[in-house]
């Protein structure tokens, strides 16, 4: 098992107004993070970080589960940024180490880094840098294209070639910590590094004594050397250390976010359901398909139920329907025209016809029957004396 006991300090500065800086620490994370990006974007950036890291920490204490953390805080920055156009390049700077679990239930200390803040190991008074800085500078050091005093006042040495809510794949820093009991872990941001020299750090950072006024001299050391901006520094001392069984050090992408869960893979209908949620052009055409089908077939028995008209006796006058004389569906037959004509003017054996109701393809054709009817039942009279019909004529508008 590894155990630790912690102090933190954090101060504005003297030249800043805001403080972008956020960090956390308790028996099992250590983070501080930088924050970049104006309008206090800055302070969005590293405080989301801070947040995202340690709840990541807490679901899953290994190696991949604050990679992964780390990744997720990287997209929620971006993506907060482009909701928030006023925040558009924020970023922040992430360091931090976790106590993980180590198979055989022990916990060793890892550090997880993006950036230009930093962590240093203090031992016996020494101080060595565990990190390396993501900045332009420090990286044509490391090229051989800067001499370390060089770096210290280049002009781009704040600018990071690495940061959270910048990159996207983000390159990680990630190293297993090898410490002994009394060591001390010093997690700051660029306000104290810069300020302050190896040797001041290295003599106020292991002063003995409690661990918070060691971590604020530091705070207030850098705040006298000018103080020219935010500085945060977190102090951890190691009480029961552990050796890792397996020294990482190496830097890793974090995965693709999870796509969110669909469906649970148990219950087998959960594989039928996407099909139901997607429009395709299929499902479309089927549905088009059916509505053609139902339109004909209202269509086609409007058709039939107006195509036939009859003759009928309404009331002794001889009348004209259209519709089939019993109906179809709801389409029933509509009294259309009502003839000149009486029943009485008709022959017996034609007033059954038209009882009968005999169908005839058009209200002419109708007409045209009735008529002949009329024209036979006159042949059939005993005298030749012509019957002068003075019954109007009403033609009612066919309804379709
Ligand atoms: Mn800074």
């Amino acid at each position: 098992m590894t155990r630790w006991r912690y102090a933190a300090a954090t101060d504005t500065g003297l030249v800043r107004e805001t403080n972008q800086d956020a960090y956390f620490v308790d028996d099992a994370v250590a983070i501080v993070a930088d924050g970049m990006g104006g309008h206090a974007a800055g302070e969005v950036a590293s405080a989301m970080t801070v947040d995202k890291v340690y709840n990541g920490f807490l679901q899953r204490p290994t190696v991949e589960g604050v990679v992964r953390a780390i990744g997720a805080a990287n997209r929620d920055v971006l993506a907060n940024a482009k909701e928030h156009p006023e925040r558009q390049g924020m970023g922040t700077t992430l360091i931090a180490v976790g106590l993980l679990d180590e198979p055989g239930g022990h916990t060793v200390p890892v550090l997880f880094h993006v950036g230009d803040s930093r962590a240093y190991q203090l031992r016996d008074g020494a101080l060595r840098q565990l990190s390396e800085d993501h900045s332009v500078a420090e990286e044509w050091v490391r090229m051989g294209r800067l001499t370390p005093e060089e770096a210290l006042i280049h002009p781009r040495r704040h600018q990071l070639t690495r940061a959270i809510g910048v990159d996207q794949p983000l390159e990680i820093d990630v190293q297993t910590l090898s410490v002994q009991v009394g060591d001390r872990l010093l997690l700051c941001s660029d306000g104290l590094s810069n300020e302050l020299s190896p040797e001041d750090i290295a003599e106020i950072a292991s002063a003995p004594g409690d661990l918070e006024s060691a971590v604020h001299a530091l705070v207030q050391a850098a705040t006298y050397a000018g103080g020219r901006d935010n500085i945060s520094a977190v102090l951890v001392e190691f009480v029961e250390a552990h050796e890792p069984s397996l020294m990482v050090n190496q830097v890793m992408l974090p995965p693709p976010p999870t796509p969110p869960r669909a469906e649970p893979v148990a219950s087998p209908l959960s594989k039928r359901r996407p099909k139901r949620r997607v429009f395709t052009w299929r499902n479309g055409a089927v549905l088009a398909i059916l509505g053609a089908l139902v339109w004909g077939f209202f269509a086609i028995m409007h058709w039939y139920a107006y195509s036939n008209f009859y003759l009928a006796d309404n009331a002794g006058r001889v009348v004209i329907y259209q519709g089939q004389p019993n109906g179809v569906l709801w389409y029933k037959p509509h009294l259309v025209h009502v003839t000149r004509f009486t029943m009485k003017e008709l022959r017996g054996a034609d007033r059954a016809a038209i009882t009968a109701t005999v169908g005839e393809p058009s209200l002419r054709a109708s007409l045209q029957y009735i008529t002949y009817l009329h024209a036979q039942w006159q042949l059939s009279l005993p005298t030749t004396t012509t019957t002068t019909t003075t019954s109007t004529t009403t033609t009612l508008k066919a309804k379709k």
